[in-house]
């Protein structure tokens, strides 16, 4: 995993993020032992779940990264406006699936033109966090702007303390790992926001794989630390279940990083929806020439 290119490391970033939602939506909003009851251990993108899905298709976790990315590359950077229209014509286009808290943080947008929302108790969500990939990308050689990035792209959508260092948090280790700086830097990254905010300690893990901002970073985190392949981390986050789809997302795009393209299944790549493979190969060479500027 040492010595790989920043680019084979932000695009199995990406594809590990949209691979992490595939998987796991299967079994978002399950419990561990409804999992165990159908599946035995979930190894496979296989469709199905509440939202019915076909094999490989992906959720809102990875079409929010994606407008959140399209924003970027078009805007040349952060745009808040732009950003907002990006998200109103993707909710306007009937997604399958929208949190309540990005629809709420649209429609504010969309009614009133506001491209923020005040600090809100209720805005402790996994909403902002699911999609803080391309931030990280695009500013790969500059963890300063990728921090700052992270909070004001969450803002359009969640104002709240602990969504705003997850963001933040997910975005340096981002940052870090596509250097290749390894996952003992990113423990040190974990470990600041753990310090900052001890109600992320992720270790020994609490089992909580909620919507709830702390339980999908514990999630992911656990995840991603406890095991030593992307295979390994994806499976052990998704069979939570829970939000499994969204921390899957999350914990695909640190191993994506680490790892690299090599270390992810081929059958998983198989089965992700073509489409969507081909929009981020396509998005993610363009997100990484944003830090030149
Ligand atoms: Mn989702
Ligand atoms: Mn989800």
């Amino acid at each position: 995993m040492t010595g790989l290119p920043v680019e084979d490391r932000a695009l199995a970033a990406f594809l590990g993020l949209a691979i992490g939602d595939a998987l796991g939506a299967t079994v978002e909003f399950m419990t561990r032992r409804e999992i165990a009851a159908e599946h035995g251990v979930l190894r496979d993108i296989v469709g199905g779940g509440w939202l019915h899905l076909k094999a490989g298709a992906v959720t809102d976790d990875t079409a929010m990264a994606i407008a959140l990315g399209n924003s970027l590359v078009r805007r040349n950077g952060l745009d808040l406006t732009d950003l907002c229209e990006e998200f109103a014509t993707w909710l306007r286009s009937g997604p399958l699936d929208v949190g309540n808290t990005c629809r709420r943080g649209i429609r504010r947008y969309i009614q009133r033109g506001l491209v923020t929302g005040q600090v809100n108790e209720g805005d402790a969500g996994n909403g902002a966090a699911m999609r803080f990939l391309p931030v990280a990308i695009a500013n790969h050689r500059n963890a300063e702007r990728a921090r700052h990035w992270a909070v004001e792209q969450a803002h359009t959508t969640h104002n709240h303390p602990l969504s705003d260092a997850a963001c933040e948090t997910l975005a340096a280790m981002v940052v870090a790992l596509l250097a290749g700086d390894g996952k003992a830097v990113a423990m040190e990254l974990a470990e600041q926001l753990v310090g900052r905010y001890p109600t992320f300690r992720f270790v020994p893990y609490s089992g909580m794989s909620s919507a709830y901002v702390v339980d999908t970073l514990q999630t992911a985190f656990d995840g991603y630390f406890s095991t030593a392949s992307f295979e390994d981390c994806l499976i052990r986050v998704v069979n939570q279940g829970g939000d499994a789809d969204t921390a899957g997302a999350i914990a695909g795009a640190l191993a994506g990083a680490t790892y690299g393209l090599n270390a992810i299944p081929k059958r998983w790549l198989k089965a992700l929806d073509r489409e969507t493979v081909a929009t981020i190969r396509a998005l993610v060479p363009r997100l990484l020439v944003i830090s030149d500027h």
